[in-house]
């Protein structure tokens, strides 16, 4: 396969030319001005500096931010913008006069993964991203779920601690999104503070402190580190377990700034799931690092373009 994948953020956007899974060059931008004209004007400009003036006629995919009506790539909303019925597919058309897909960034992430990545192979496959949030989508029976109005896979938003929990973004209580991503790490750290009152971990710029200072300290055995690592991994697997019981999947892959611990969390959060995993046969799920990292978004929109839809077959 050869496509153009797009990754649009809030912040940045990087357009790549995709072959066969792997990205062969890259252009980036940033995104100061989030009006919809400006940043359409900006990805069809970072789409033409990558394809160099060539058109070779491939298709564009484009994973956004944000609900997104598949049949016309109109973005229906989007909080990290503020969009509401943005037309960016026709304005890219427009721009650029080539075909253009466009949707929900997670669930490209997901279609790169599985075709790709930590997926591969599988029938049955959850990615789960977590960073500031957490994005996800899910693989039932080979085929990506999009849901009645293409929301299937927003798995940030199912609950984990409906009455002890963190404030969600979304105005629930105790998210998996909010209890379980990395500023849930922050947050747990934050909430177990009062019981070490001599803690260094939080005494230097407390609002510089990441996920990754977290987990490197709960890593070298700093006691405030791991109270805040142990809260994560229960709040983690039990969202990995419902995940289970709705998905019965056979490989989910965690992707995500956070998942960058890599055995230090799957060790620690592998058996908690299977404690928690009851009316699914138990050991049947493989929880695993997801692969393409940041490039997961972009290679997944390619493989959307170079296929005509999220959802076609591979082309064989
Ligand atoms: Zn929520």
């Amino acid at each position: 396969m050869r496509a153009i994948g797009v990754d649009l953020g809030g912040s940045h956007v990087m357009a790549a030319v995709v072959e066969d899974g792997a990205i062969k060059s890259r252009a980036e931008n940033d995104i100061v001005d989030r009006t919809f004209d400006v940043v359409a004007k900006m990805v069809a400009a970072t789409i033409r500096e990558v394809l160099g003036g060539k058109k070779d006629g491939l298709a564009i995919g484009v994973g956004s931010p944000g609900n997104v009506d598949l049949a016309t790539g109109v973005i229906r909303y989007s909080p990290n913008f503020g969009w509401h019925d943005a037309p960016l597919g026709a304005k890219l058309r427009e721009h650029l006069d080539m075909p253009v897909f466009v949707a929900n960034d997670a669930r490209c992430a997901t279609l790169g993964e599985h075709t790709y990545g930590g997926g591969r192979g599988t029938a049955n496959f959850v990615l789960l991203t977590l960073g500031t949030g957490i994005g996800g989508g899910i693989v039932a029976e080979g085929t990506l779920l999009i849901g009645n109005s293409a929301g299937a896979g927003e798995i940030g938003h199912h609950q984990v601690r409906a009455t002890d929990g963190f404030y969600c973004n979304c105005g629930k209580i105790g998210c998996f999104e909010a209890q379980a991503s990395g500023t849930g790490l922050l947050r747990h750290a934050l909430a177990v503070a009062p019981s070490f009152p001599r803690s260094e971990l939080l005494a230097d710029k407390p609002q510089k402190l990441g996920s990754k200072a977290i987990r490197r300290a709960a890593e070298s055995g700093d006691g405030h580190a791991l109270a805040a690592w142990n809260r994560y991994i229960d709040d983690l697997a039990r969202g990995l377990a419902n995940i289970i019981a709705f998905v019965n999947p056979e490989v989910i892959a965690l992707g995500g700034g956070v998942s960058s611990a890599g055995d230090f969390m799957l060790r620690a959060v592998r058996p908690k799931v299977e404690e928690l995993t009851t009316m699914v046969p138990r050991g049947q799920t493989r929880i695993v690092a997801a692969e393409l990292g940041n490039d997961a978004g972009a290679i997944g929109a390619a493989v959307m373009a170079d296929r005509g839809s999220l959802t076609a077959a591979a082309r064989s």
